[in-house]
């Protein structure tokens, strides 16, 4: 139950901070043309020369304040979408909880947003779930309302094309200075609305260097459970974006102090705390330290290696269980990778595309410990992923050394290098479990029921490698 009225909330966590309002001169702050996109500006440009406001907002005005480089560039403006679409040839309206137009200049798409309201104008279009969860927002409104609907406080800044200043509606300038993320309005209220603005709250912070106010990381831990009522195909695009985008470790460790992981990553969560020497957690931070690393040097980066790394101590604890219960090795590792997947999926929505390369690259891990059809696993295409993770997990626990050296030669061996899949120790029968093991197209369907069904060779997806390697974390 809400603690308290939602739309009584919302209204009183949505009232503009008047006080708080100021215009930064261009001479008081660092924002200089020079860092903004060409293309941006000329949208904010056009949309002034026919009498329309003009802004930068949101992530980019926070970013080039602290002298980052922003990924990307949104406009606010009080010119409706219909009004953006007749200034610009290459304009598409698109969206229909909440029309936006893109201005699309090849691979870059500058998106235009109309300001926009929540607070209720009785119209309807305003509705909030009993929760307090925001479910539709479609009412147009001043500069002050769009500030005031956004999440935090260093989000809500505008960069006026008119004049270079930057205004700012709710505090967010000060905030920026002292690096501080802080929600706009009631926390609970904000959180109960939108429950990913949690997970925002630590990536931000992450990526930043800020810390989160007291009182936006107060509320963390009780309602993380809200997290599961976030859509599971959202939470994997927030996810991409905690884990992929260069502070994976940063995040990870915010996710754990703020009592996010548990409902993230329940699984993984739960062996964490069993695993008392804390080798699970060290093989997860130094995964996603070589994942930022690789980010760093602008080398491809995996969602299917990422996430092996972080359902590792999960998928360990499942097959531990299985094992403990008599389930044969072979077994008993298809069906805790099973597991492990489906209960995920539960929370995140991983696309299969990614989540049976991750699985694959688990059960191979058997196989490098049994040293046998070299030449098979070297043709394997999840080789080079899974032999990576093998390099990650030796990182973090030196039990594996022998192995990482076993196939670091063995890849340099060309006569076995070459040798491919079709059995190179020539014995021509099938291994039951390593065939299983090794099948690509493993079906964590089919394996519920038991076993998958075996093929007598492995057909390979064209760059069949791309999905699971990370080639090169080593
Ligand atoms: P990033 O650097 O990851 O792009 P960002 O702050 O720009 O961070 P976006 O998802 O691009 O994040 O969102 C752009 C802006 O839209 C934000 O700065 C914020 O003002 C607003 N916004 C985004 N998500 C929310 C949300 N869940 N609730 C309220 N406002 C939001
Ligand atoms: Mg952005």
């Amino acid at each position: 139950m809400p603690s308290q009225d939602p739309e009584n909330a919302a209204g009183n966590a949505l009232q503009p901070h008047p006080l708080q309002s100021r215009t930064i001169p261009r001479d008081g702050h660092t924002i200089s043309r020079k860092d903004i996109s060409p293309n941006a500006l000329r949208v904010l440009y056009r949309l002034r020369d026919a009498g329309f406001a003009a802004y930068l907002v949101g992530g980019a005005v926070r970013d080039l304040l602290v002298g980052g480089s922003p990924k990307d560039f949104d406009v606010a403006t009080d010119a409706t979408p219909e009004q953006v679409k007749s200034l610009f040839r290459n304009c598409r309206l698109i969206g229909r909880r909440f029309r936006l137009a893109h201005v699309v200049y090849g691979r870059e798409i500058i998106e235009v947003a109309t300001f926009r309201a929540n607070s209720d104008d009785g119209s309807g279009d305003r509705q909030l779930h009993e929760g307090g969860r925001l479910l539709r927002d479609n009412v147009y409104g001043t500069i002050e309302d769009d500030a005031v609907r956004r999440d935090f406080t260093a989000n809500a800044l505008y960069y006026a094309i008119e004049d270079f200043s930057v205004r700012d509606y709710c505090g967010g300038f000060e905030d920026v200075q002292n690096r501080v993320m802080k929600l706009i309005g009631d926390p609970e209220t904000r959180y109960r609305e939108d429950p990913v603005r949690m997970l925002r709250a630590v990536r931000l912070a992450a990526k930043l260097g800020f810390r989160i106010d007291d009182a936006s990381a107060a509320p963390l831990p009780a309602l993380a459970p809200l997290l599961r009522e976030a859509a599971p195909a959202r939470l994997f695009e927030e996810c991409l974006k905690l884990f992929l985008s260069g502070h994976a470790a940063e995040s990870f460790l915010g996710l754990e102090r703020h009592g996010l992981l548990d409902a993230l990553l329940p699984e993984t969560a739960a062996a964490l705390k069993a695993n008392r020497s804390g080798a699970l957690r060290n093989m997860v931070l130094e995964g996603l330290r070589g994942t930022d690393a690789r980010v760093a040097a602008d080398e491809p980066v995996s969602p299917a290696f990422l996430f092996a790394v972080l359902l590792w101590p999960a998928y360990c604890r499942a097959l531990i269980a299985l094992q403990a219960q008599g389930v044969h090795p072979a077994e008993a590792q298809r069906r805790a990778a099973d597991r492990v997947t489906v209960h995920q999926l539960e929370v995140i929505a991983l696309p299969r595309r990614f989540s049976l390369p991750m699985q694959e690259i688990w059960l191979l891990q058997a196989r490098f410990s049994q040293r046998k059809r070299v030449g098979r696993l070297l043709a394997h295409p999840r080789f080079r992923a899974a032999f990576d993770f093998l390099v990650l997990r030796q990182a973090a626990s030196p039990d594996h050394a022998g192995e990482v050296a076993f196939w670091r030669d063995a890849q340099h061996d060309t006569s076995l290098a070459g040798a491919g899949g079709t059995g190179f120790d020539g014995d021509g029968d099938a291994d039951p479990e390593g065939d299983d093991l090794l099948d690509g197209d493993a079906d964590p369907d089919a394996a519920k029921g038991g076993r998958a069904p075996r093929r007598r060779r492995r057909r390979r997806r064209p760059g069949g490698g791309n999905d699971g390697g990370q080639s090169g974390a080593a």
